[in-house]
């Protein structure tokens, strides 16, 4: 009768987890498939998840299986929003490298249009610590640099946590995410500060459990591909 008390130790009357099947790895040169309890945003083929910030539609494009982003066209959102998640997403900066720090392949995984895990070129480009790829943006640095060469393809498996606000808008619980990129592990559950800002301290400001997943746009061509998410 333990550790559950309303069980066996070996009930086999216990349900059980969900049968799903598994994700299928990218390599190189394809994209891999989402499990099956996954909502895909982007299996290479069209838009139709994604909109402008403002609900019209996207310029950014699609060819040969990704998207990408086009300059000044805007960040763009998903559709449909989401709260406490598991999202499986693919990146890759312009092989031909153009500018440095900041301005080299930058592009950023919103979480909730809000908290930015930083998608940067950062293969031997230096820029702030709390700045670079695998970065919850200046607020923690990655565990390590696990950057591959500008123009491959990179992936960040992300658990994310959705902050809790009470009923008057006070932060109950801060969102908390845990990152791996490139099967390495970069942000081990951490707290996130508040949402990010060009400058200054990042801040909290309520708002509703579920909210869209965003890709922002700060002018370079970085692409996309295989993008899924399982609500938690
Ligand atoms: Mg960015």
């Amino acid at each position: 009768m333990h550790p559950d008390p309303n069980w066996l130790d070996h009930d086999r009357d216990r349900p059980q987890p969900p049968a799903i099947t598994p994700a299928v790895a990218s390599t190189p040169e394809h994209a891999g498939k989402a499990p099956s309890d996954a909502v895909v945003l982007f299996d290479g083929k069209d838009l139709s998840a994604w909109a402008s910030i403002d609900g019209s539609p996207t310029k950014w494009i699609v060819k040969d299986g990704y998207m990408e982003c086009v300059k000044g066209s805007g960040y763009i959102r998903t559709v449909q929003n989401f709260g406490d998640c598991q999202l499986h997403i693919e990146w890759a900066t312009p092989e031909k490298v153009k500018g440095e720090g900041q301005g080299r392949g930058n592009s950023g995984v919103y979480l909730q249009n809000r908290y930015e895990l930083q998608v940067l070129d950062s293969y031997e480009n230096k820029t702030y610590f709390h700045g670079q790829a695998g970065s919850i943006y200046k607020q923690h640095a990655p565990l390590v640099n696990v950057s591959r060469e500008p123009g491959q393809w990179q992936s960040y498996d992300i658990v994310f946590h959705a902050p809790r606000f009470d009923p008057g808008g006070k932060l109950l619980k801060a969102a908390t995410i845990t990152v791996l990129q490139n099967g390495v592990l970069v942000q081990d559950h951490v707290e996130i500060l508040g949402a990010t800002g060009p400058k200054g301290a990042p801040k909290y400001e309520p708002h509703a459990l579920k909210q869209p997943l965003a890709l922002q746009d700060h002018g370079n061509p970085v692409k996309y591909r295989n993008i899924w998410i399982r609500e938690l």
